[in-house]
């Protein structure tokens, strides 16, 4: 099987991670920036870090044979120290022409505050100025509801097409709402919070097979990057066919992602 793996935080993951992955038919992923697991310094951290997803990563993966894209920005967390979020905004365009960068993202919001969601704007309107397509991290639990629709009002406000936005970590009672407003749902595989494979197959058996697509979003924390093709297994043990299989693991990545003339699966 080919697979794409369009969310994994492959700086927190070792060499034999991209090792198995390629051997399990990962071909491309890509990866969004994010919380390190603690708050950066300065926007000094922040470009290193971006140095870190343009250039290091490519050559780690491309050692395996995968394709490795990446998305730019301050993360929700991050972003509540606003004049540090607005030092790293100014830094972005500088590597959005770097080969591999996809856009802005993860962009979003963690508790939905007030400062989050200013940042989160400012973002989309660079989005917007450089026509990049975005990412979407949705928040925790409790507050996902209630931040997905934050988040898709300003999406809509700032008059992006639904069409070039994923929205990420959907869950049973926030996917219908994104599919019907025409963006892109990603289901986040976790082996304790966010989707199991076994929820992310009834998503799909119960909302079909239309602009969405599951990601590993592996990290520092407790995470698979074998995530996708695990659930793929799941579908098969279900009785659904190759065509499905391959649909939502590899064709729908690649329709998303090929808005972007950066992105590249083979
Ligand atoms: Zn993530």
């Amino acid at each position: 099987m080919k697979y794409v793996d369009p969310h994994a935080h492959m700086v927190s993951r070792t060499t034999d991670d991209y090792e198995r992955m390629a051997l399990a038919g990962c071909v491309a992923l890509t990866e969004p920036a994010f919380w390190a697991g603690y708050d950066r310094g300065s926007a000094e951290g922040f470009r290193d870090y971006f140095r870190l997803l343009t250039h290091t990563e490519p050559r780690r993966a491309a050692q395996y044979g995968i394709r490795h894209h990446t998305w730019l920005c301050i993360n929700a967390k991050e972003s509540e120290d606003v004049a540090l979020a607005r030092s790293v905004l100014a830094i972005i365009p500088e590597f959005l022409t770097a080969p591999g960068v996809l856009g802005i993202g993860e962009i979003g919001l963690n508790k939905n505050s007030k400062n989050e969601l200013l940042i989160f704007d400012e973002h989309l309107e660079l989005a917007r100025r450089f026509g990049t397509l975005v990412l979407v991290h949705t928040p925790h639990l409790e507050d996902k509801l209630k931040g997905t629709r934050l988040i898709m009002d300003a999406i809509r406000n700032q008059g992006i097409d639904p069409g070039r936005v994923l929205i990420d970590h959907v869950e049973e009672h926030t996917v219908q709402q994104v599919l019907d407003r025409g963006f892109w749902a990603g289901m986040t595989l976790y082996p304790e919070t966010k989707c199991t494979a076994q929820r992310a197959c009834d998503i799909i058996e119960c909302y079909g097979r239309e602009r969405i697509w599951m990601n590993s979003a592996c990290d520092w924390g407790v995470s698979d990057p074998l995530a996708v093709p695990k659930a793929a297994m799941e579908m098969r043990r279900r009785g659904h066919g190759e065509d499905l299989v391959r649909r939502i693991t590899f064709e729908n990545p690649c329709t998303f992602l090929s808005q972007s003339p950066n992105f590249r699966a083979e």
